[in-house]
């Protein structure tokens, strides 16, 4: 059903993206991979959809829920879940591993004390089989551990042939900043990748989802609601998808749009929040920039004088740089000072401190 609103799996439910899933499967051999774009975009349902195509065994790490601050005990139940929900292709290699243990369907990882093990000793076991790791939404990896992690991929880089890592990122800027490559003091500097950047669907391909997806929970609708959804969140493949949904539930165009701007506001709260551990002044001006920019503002000058405008008050430009370059890092504008996602910018107008 292409109205599912998980990340798909199967090829039949999956639209398109045949060229991106060839470029997976034509690249799998090399030690890193990225799937980079929007949130909603599809990286998800590509990895998953590609993996299932390739019939190597592999886990996805997903790392969508992890905190900022997030602990040791945190980063393995992420190995741990992953693992155990793989447990009958893996059986054989883990239970081997110092460290691990296998009780009932689950796989317990130590990671203190004698017998411990390391995320290198278990890439390297992993090694014993062709196998792929992705992890999704890499870039939350950041934080306390990323070093480690990093050092870890930097080894399974250098010596573990068998290992494919295909990471995913929403935000793209905070994903290249996390490996690192351009980096001289980071574990991964100079490594290569090869980086699939998925972009939205054309008008066309955008009519032919909805249509589609509609024929498929047998409603007729006119086309004019399919126009307006597609200018409503211009080809994001999972807005095209929730509007979908929305739609049949409730047939009421007004309402999918009030319900889709909550959900992104929501999300733009969260991710401000989160981003900066931020002082409340801090995050009310992270508001007030992008309900600049959502106004129009699309430039240096511009954001400066409504910035200021709003908080009757002098901005030093270390600080609105800092702002802008964060945003970016997050995939919510882009270099233009235009917004990546239309239905963010709606939702940004109605920020409110
Ligand atoms: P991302 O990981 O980039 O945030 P997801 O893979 O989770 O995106 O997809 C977001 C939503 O859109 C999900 O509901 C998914 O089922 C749907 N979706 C994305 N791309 C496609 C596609 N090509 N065909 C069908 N559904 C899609
Ligand atoms: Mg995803």
């Amino acid at each position: 059903m292409l109205f599912d609103e998980r990340p798909k799996e199967n090829r039949e439910d999956l639209f398109d993206r045949e060229k991106e899933i060839k470029e997976i499967m034509s690249n799998i051999n090399r030690p890193l991979i990225l799937i980079t774009g929007v949130r909603r975009i599809g990286k998800t349902s590509v990895l998953k959809v590609a993996l299932n195509e390739l019939k190597i065994p592999y886990v996805i790490i997903d790392c969508r829920n992890l905190r900022p601050n997030y602990s040791r005990g945190d980063l393995y139940s992420l190995f741990s879940n992953a693992l155990s929900s793989k447990l009958s292709t893996f059986l054989d290699v883990l239970s081997k591993i110092r460290g691990i243990s296998i009780l009932g369907n689950s796989v317990e990882l130590k990671w203190k004390g004698r017998e411990y093990v390391s995320l290198s000793d278990l890439f390297d076991h992993l090694n014993e089989k062709r196998i792929v790791i992705g992890i999704d939404e890499a870039q939350k990896l950041r934080g306390p551990l990323s070093n480690e992690i990093r050092e870890a991929i930097a080894h399974a880089y250098d010596y573990d042939r068998n290992l494919t890592f295909i990471l995913t990122g929403s935000e793209v800027g905070l994903l290249h900043d996390f490996l690192g490559v351009e980096d001289s003091r980071s574990p991964l500097y100079g490594r290569y990748y090869y980086e699939i950047t998925l972009e939205r669907f054309d008008k066309e391909k955008s009519q032919q989802f909805l249509r589609k997806g509609f024929e498929e929970l047998s409603l007729k609708v006119e086309e004019s609601v399919i126009q307006d959804i597609i200018a409503m969140v211009d080809g994001i493949p999972g807005w095209l998808t929730f509007a979908g949904n929305q739609y049949f539930n409730n047939k009421d165009l007004k309402k999918v749009k009030d319900i889709a701007i909550n959900v992104a506001l929501n999300e733009i709260n969260s991710l401000i929040s989160i981003k900066n551990n931020v002082s409340t002044i801090v995050a009310k001006r992270y508001r007030t920039v992008l309900r600049c920019i959502a106004k129009g503002m699309n430039s240096w000058s511009k954001i400066v004088n409504c910035l200021q405008d709003e908080e009757g008050s002098t901005i030093s430009s270390s600080v609105l740089s800092n702002i802008l370059n964060t945003l970016e890092k997050l995939s919510i504008i882009d270099e233009n000072y235009e917004f990546l996602d239309p239905v963010y910018k709606e939702a940004s107008k109605m920020l409110r401190n």
